[in-house]
């Protein structure tokens, strides 16, 4: 399987060439030439694979459509030694939960750093290190976070050879839970620089050192952010996985409730829909920044300032672009780099924002994707916590909560809502107090960090330091 750019200026690649990579060259996002095509009778062969081999057997019959350039036997070692219950916590990996009448909750939160995006990051620390183990090369993960991206990035790659990461926070802006995960870890290879400043410094920190072409290769800087394909093909086994699980025929279709920042779980969901996944609706979920919602309900996507970008008690959610949107607009212009291009590179470049309210193929979000859209409130989201709790006795997240909302409101009879679980409640015990008036579970396995010593470094905003700090600490 090869791989191209949506802007069209990047030659076809492997997996394995852009696994390392961010954008293609072009300043596109890679994507399969083709779908994988799912037969109905593949469908039963993975539900008996799902039974018989777990989680693990499944990543890999998805993963191995595309990925062709990893042994056989090598990848299905990958997706055993990535996807256990010493990581997970249980053998099923991902757990499925009723809600109510045809609502199902798909826990995806059950890794290291208790939020889904343990689910990709752990196979792309596994898969980078068996890369540059392969190529003799080593990496250097330089990025910013104001929290979750950043823990789970360094619970992927702590101890991993070939593989360094410079992590930049926020000095001060991190909850006591998220400080705690990310600056007790010790590993040699994890480096937690606490910045002086606020997140958008750290951001334009990293910019500033990748856009020097000579040190971002000498220091073999790279990064993990949310537009890595792998991370995404990561991302379409859980919908697999819990398609198979909420249904016993392979006929029936199913609808998923997704809280959504920057397309990148919603984007996979689409893709296991294009390959043929029976999924009826992507119900695409967003908080008070609307920037996706306003685009499926009027045609217009139009990116906000970060001025316009509002703190939400959501605040993984909290985009003002969402990066992984581009591969959905190539499928829904008919992969039409040109006009990718004239979207992307022109129009939101010279007005801000593009409009397709007036185009035919505005219409084929839903009818052709399928896609539906809603948002919710901070008063919505606690209102639904509050309601889960007391008709469940289940504590969910504030973005889970964000789409069990938005779900309920289009959830259709006959049609199972599987709601994507995307964090632990524990990791905003603020707005679950204000929801329920108590705190929520610090799990057993976590209780003891608050007590560990910190390791970090504390840098103020100066990229020449930063690079003195990297050079020193590398080779
Ligand atoms: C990252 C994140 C999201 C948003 O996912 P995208 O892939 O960016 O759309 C939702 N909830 C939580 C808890 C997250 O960490």
């Amino acid at each position: 399987m090869r791989y191209i750019s949506t802007r069209g200026g990047a030659e076809p690649r492997s997996f394995s060439d852009i696994l390392l990579e961010g954008l293609a060259p072009d300043g596109g996002l890679y994507l399969p030439e083709e779908y994988p095509h799912l037969t109905p009778e593949m469908l039963g062969q993975w539900r008996t694979v799902l039974a018989e081999q777990g989680y693990p057997g499944l990543a890999y019959e998805v993963l191995r459509l595309f990925i062709d350039d990893i042994p056989a036997e090598d990848l299905r070692a990958i997706c055993d030694r990535t996807y256990t219950a010493e990581v997970y916590g249980k053998d099923e990996i991902v757990s499925l939960t009723p809600l109510g009448d045809e609502m199902l909750l798909e826990g995806l939160s059950h890794g290291p750093t208790l939020a889904f995006k343990d689910m990709a990051m752990q196979l792309l620390g596994a898969l980078f290190e068996y890369e540059l183990g392969r190529r003799g090369q080593e990496l250097n993960v330089l990025g910013a976070t104001s929290g979750d991206t950043g823990s789970a990035a360094e619970y992927a790659m702590r101890g991993r050879a070939g593989i360094r990461v410079f992590m930049l926070s926020p000095k001060g802006r991190m909850s006591d839970f998220q400080r705690a995960q990310m600056y007790t870890l010790d590993d040699e290879n994890i480096h937690n620089i606490v910045v002086e400043g606020v997140f958008d410094d750290c951001q334009d920190l990293v910019k500033a050192v990748s856009a020097d072409a000579d040190f971002k290769r000498d220091a073999h800087i790279g990064s993990v952010n949310s537009i890595n394909w792998a991370r995404l093909v990561a991302q379409v086994v859980y919908y697999v996985a819990g398609y198979l699980r909420a249904t016993t025929s392979n006929d029936e279709q199913v609808s998923f409730a997704v809280p959504t920042g920057n397309f990148g779980n919603i984007c996979a969901g689409h893709i296991a829909r294009q390959m043929g996944l029976p999924i009826k609706h992507l119900v695409l979920a967003t908080n008070e920044n609307n920037v996706l919602e306003e685009f499926f309900r009027t045609g217009v996507y139009r990116p906000r300032s970060s001025e316009e970008t509002v703190k939400t008690s959501s605040p993984s959610m909290d985009i003002s672009k969402a990066s992984n949107f581009e591969r959905f607009v190539f499928d829904l212009v008919g992969r039409d780099p040109e006009r990718v291009l004239d979207l992307f590179a022109a129009k939101l470049v010279r007005l801000g924002q593009f409009d397709l309210s007036d185009d035919p193929v505005f219409a084929q979000c839903s009818e052709w994707y399928g896609f539906q859209t809603d948002q919710s409130s901070h008063v919505d989201r606690l209102r639904t916590i509050r309601e889960v709790w007391e008709d469940r006795g289940i504590v969910i997240d504030p973005h889970t909560a964000d789409a069990v909302c938005v779900g309920r409101r289009l959830q259709e009879p006959g049609v199972p809502m599987v709601v994507l679980e995307t964090a632990q409640p524990v990791k905003f015990a603020e707005t679950i107090r204000e929801a329920l008036g108590r705190d929520p579970e610090v799990p057993e396995a976590y209780a003891h960090l608050a007590g560990l010593e910190q390791h970090t470094v504390e840098l103020p905003v100066d990229v020449a330091a930063l690079k003195a700090y990297i050079a020193g600490n590398i080779g």
